[in-house]
């Protein structure tokens, strides 16, 4: 297990840490993938401490015109024709916690597929539908009843030994066989994240998403896009559904929503879904005008005319560094792997087998040469080290963070 530092971290300036003594922290992956915007970004920070000032807090029974400014926001740039939403949620475990409450409410029916490794969250019931047994096995109240859970579309280690080439997706195959065998036939939705964060960066092959989307129809399921990691410019697209051609009934939103780390998130769904009543699903602290502040201030520099634009480019410097850098290092990293500002380093053994102390050692070298990065959760594999700096970082920042991870893996050669 890494141990990073005891010590206080006292400011944060766009993706730099300074603890007590004056000392600097490159920060690579914002915070916990949620820094959208950084430490310190003038304009949310500006706005949020203006509404702290004005009105902090009121019941939402009042914030109804705060709210529909974000979601107005938000919905041009949904698709699918995903036009309504719901913020109630301050975090993005409860906001898959709704989703799924409207597929259920909505179809009546019961059942809740994900894939394996997925992550979506950690309350009981959240954990009970990730995809990863870790989280949930000294808590057997989290094993969700009428949750299924299915193979993911991890392609470098391809749970059906073939290739995206030839496998004709028998891991969308396999879901027919879960709903055909495993379920109690009143199967309400399937959540899956555009790209598995936590389990290891995993990015579905090409026509994945479209195969998924048929199945769903045939069955009649409520496709649920969890972006809480990948929302918000994360891919270099204001949703990663976009991207990827998803085409979801539901997107839940969280983390970099926030933009500086406040808490804060959001469901979006097709009108037909909005069928949850205000006392179905509601929090004391939801839609906290802080929060909705925060979302709204976050959207207009998200959205600002050649943004997303940069965020692509940046991604494809640090892809670009990091493809090289795994090739220099390719006993140690079996694949970089991303899109946008979000990639993952498969790091591997002689044998090509996950190395999750390996990745470990990483973590802590790296906080040793003033970096933070991450690796997957201690769970599935363990053995992707992600770097995801926060949107606005520059391209010198990126172009060191490739640098110090290079120092790093040298000295484990
Ligand atoms: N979904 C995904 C994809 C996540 O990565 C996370 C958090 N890591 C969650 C849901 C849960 O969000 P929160 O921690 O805000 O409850």
């Amino acid at each position: 297990m890494h141990t990073l530092t005891k010590e206080r971290f006292r400011y944060g300036k766009g993706i730099t840490l300074i603890d007590d003594s004056g000392k600097e922290y490159l920060d690579g992956v914002s915070g916990t993938f949620n820094l959208s915007l950084g430490y310190n970004h003038p304009h949310v920070v500006t706005k949020v401490q203006e509404q702290v000032a004005n009105l902090a807090h009121m019941s939402s029974s009042f914030t109804e015109p705060y709210v529909e400014e974000v979601l107005d926001h938000l919905i041009q740039y949904t698709p699918n024709g995903i036009d309504a939403g719901w913020m109630r949620d301050i975090t993005g475990s409860t906001a898959n916690e709704c989703a799924v409450k409207l597929a259920q409410k909505y179809t009546g029916a019961l059942d809740i597929i994900s894939l394996y490794l997925s992550h979506h969250g950690q309350t009981q019931f959240a954990t009970g539908i990730s995809g990863n047994a870790f989280r949930r096995r000294k808590f057997p109240n989290s094993a969700a009843a009428n949750s299924l859970h299915v193979p993911a579309p991890y392609c470098y280690r391809c749970p059906f030994n073939s290739s995206p080439d030839k496998c004709g997706y028998q891991c969308v195959e396999a879901i027919s066989d879960a709903i055909e065998y495993a379920s109690s036939g009143s199967v309400a939705c399937m959540i899956i994240e555009p790209i598995l964060g936590n389990g290891g960066n995993i990015i579905p092959p090409a026509g994945y998403f479209k195969r998924l989307r048929q199945l769903c129809n045939e069955y009649g399921l409520i496709l649920i896009a969890d972006e809480v990691q990948t929302g918000i410019g994360r891919t270099g697209y204001m949703f990663a559904s976009e991207l990827l051609d998803i085409q979801p009934d539901i997107i839940t939103l969280a983390k970099g929503l926030g933009g500086i780390g406040v808490p804060v998130a959001a469901v979006l769904m097709q009108s037909r879904l909005n069928v949850l009543e205000k006392h179905e699903h509601s929090f004391t602290s939801g839609s906290n005008l802080i929060s909705v502040t925060a979302a709204k201030a976050t959207l207009e520099v998200v959205s600002e005319p050649g943004f997303l634009e940069a965020v692509r480019s940046k991604g494809s410097l640090l892809g670009t560094l990091l493809t090289e850098m795994a090739d220099k290092h390719d006993c140690i990293i079996g694949e970089a792997r991303g899109v946008g500002l979000m990639w993952g380093l498969e790091i591997v053994d002689e044998d090509n087998a996950p190395d999750a102390v390996k990745s470990n050692a990483i973590i802590d070298r790296a906080f040793a040469e003033q970096q933070l990065i991450l690796r997957g959760s201690r769970y599935g594999y363990g053995n992707v080290v992600k770097v995801r700096p926060s949107l606005t970082a520059t391209e010198d920042e990126i172009v060191e963070i490739v640098k110090r991870l290079d120092t790093v893996l040298t000295t484990l050669h």
